[in-house]
């Protein structure tokens, strides 16, 4: 296992970390998710994502129970701040919310800190010197270390940076976007001034696009898996082609080459992603424990992908 800096910035963090977005509390229970995190970190991850959304705030509080086992030095925990109830303050970014979702958050994960708070999405209701202010606050008074974006602009996350410097606030060090074989332009075209600029690092969600790019759907949709338990993230996914037929022949060549590879699709799809070195972490979604052994693979088989191979999956979709 690699451990890259986020960015420029000083920590470091496992290149594929766990998360926890619709497995810890919905698929997985306390048990399943204690056999995963002790795998994970048993295995070197030392990097786990949650968010005060998740499950409702299940993930946190199990992840919370979990997190006892360890010492606290040896991880990195990050958790996101949006969407934290039905109320007019529950959600957002004002600095109602997120100091009040901060201090729940953390009282569910029952720790004094995390690592690194991510803002999970932007807030166009709030002016951006609260967010950047707030988030300051947050990171200087210790209950975090870090601040991020996820799902930000690069315009958004630019205009966060020059107000940091006009107010002389932290800036915000990472990113958290979606980044996979088939959605990647935000990362690869519209952060690309970013990433020097300001030495942002990027933990990526959805390296499989949900499971699509492990060939599981080919053959429809199998009892149990994540787009038969969740009708609204199919009914997206159809929006966005997945099921036509051209998309279904590039997943048919993705098993070819993965084949060829002697790898899985999943292992060779995460693999992609940790070829690209503006990412930080690679987090994963295991719906149980085979899943992890499987995708953690990924690590050794990134050096299998020669450049033509890269270049071949790069443009394949
Ligand atoms: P993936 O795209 O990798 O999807 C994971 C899902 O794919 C699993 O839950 C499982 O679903 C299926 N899967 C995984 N491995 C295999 C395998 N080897 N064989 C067959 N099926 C497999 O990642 P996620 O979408 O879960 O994203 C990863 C993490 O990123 C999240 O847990 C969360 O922490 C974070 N995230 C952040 C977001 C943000 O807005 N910041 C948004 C989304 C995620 P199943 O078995 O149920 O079919």
């Amino acid at each position: 296992m690699e451990y890259r800096k986020v960015g420029k910035w000083g920590l470091k963090i496992s290149e594929v970390s766990l998360g926890t977005w619709l497995t810890f509390g919905n698929q997985l229970d306390l048990k399943s998710t204690r056999e995963v995190v002790r795998y994970a970190v048993s295995n070197g991850i030392n990097f786990i994502d949650t968010a005060e959304a998740y499950a409702n705030g299940i993930a946190e509080s199990m992840l919370g129970m979990i997190l006892k086992e360890y010492r606290r030095e040896d991880l990195v925990i990050s958790t996101k701040i949006f969407w934290g109830g039905d109320g007019p303050n529950d959600k957002g970014l004002s600095r109602k919310h997120l100091l009040e979702g901060t201090w729940n958050s953390l009282k569910r994960l029952q720790l004094d800190y995390v690592d690194i708070l991510y803002c999970h999405r932007p807030d166009p209701e709030v002016p951006m010197e609260e967010v950047v202010w707030t988030m300051d606050q947050i990171v200087r008074s210790g209950l975090a270390f870090y601040w991020g974006t996820s799902e930000w602009s690069a315009e958004e996350i630019e205009r966060a940076h020059q107000v940091a410097k006009e107010l002389n606030c932290i800036p915000p060090v990472v990113e958290q976007p979606q980044y996979n074989l088939i959605f990647k332009d935000r990362v690869e075209k519209e952060y690309a001034p970013l990433y020097e600029k300001y030495g942002m690092g990027l933990t990526t969600w959805s390296p499989l696009a949900s499971g699509v790019l492990t060939g599981k759907y080919l053959e429809g949709i199998p009892q149990g898996s994540r787009l038969d338990r969740w009708p609204w993230l199919k009914q997206v996914m159809e929006e966005r082609g997945i099921f036509g037929e051209e998309t279904t022949n590039k997943i048919k060549r993705l098993k070819q080459i993965a084949d060829d590879l002697g790898v899985t699709m999943s292992q060779l799809s995460i693999a992609w992603c940790l070829k690209n070195p503006h990412v930080s972490s690679v987090i994963l979604g295991v719906s149980s424990l085979e899943q992890l052994k499987e995708n953690i693979k990924a690590v050794e088989v990134k050096d299998k992908i020669t450049d033509e191979i890269y270049k071949e999956l790069s443009s394949l979709f």
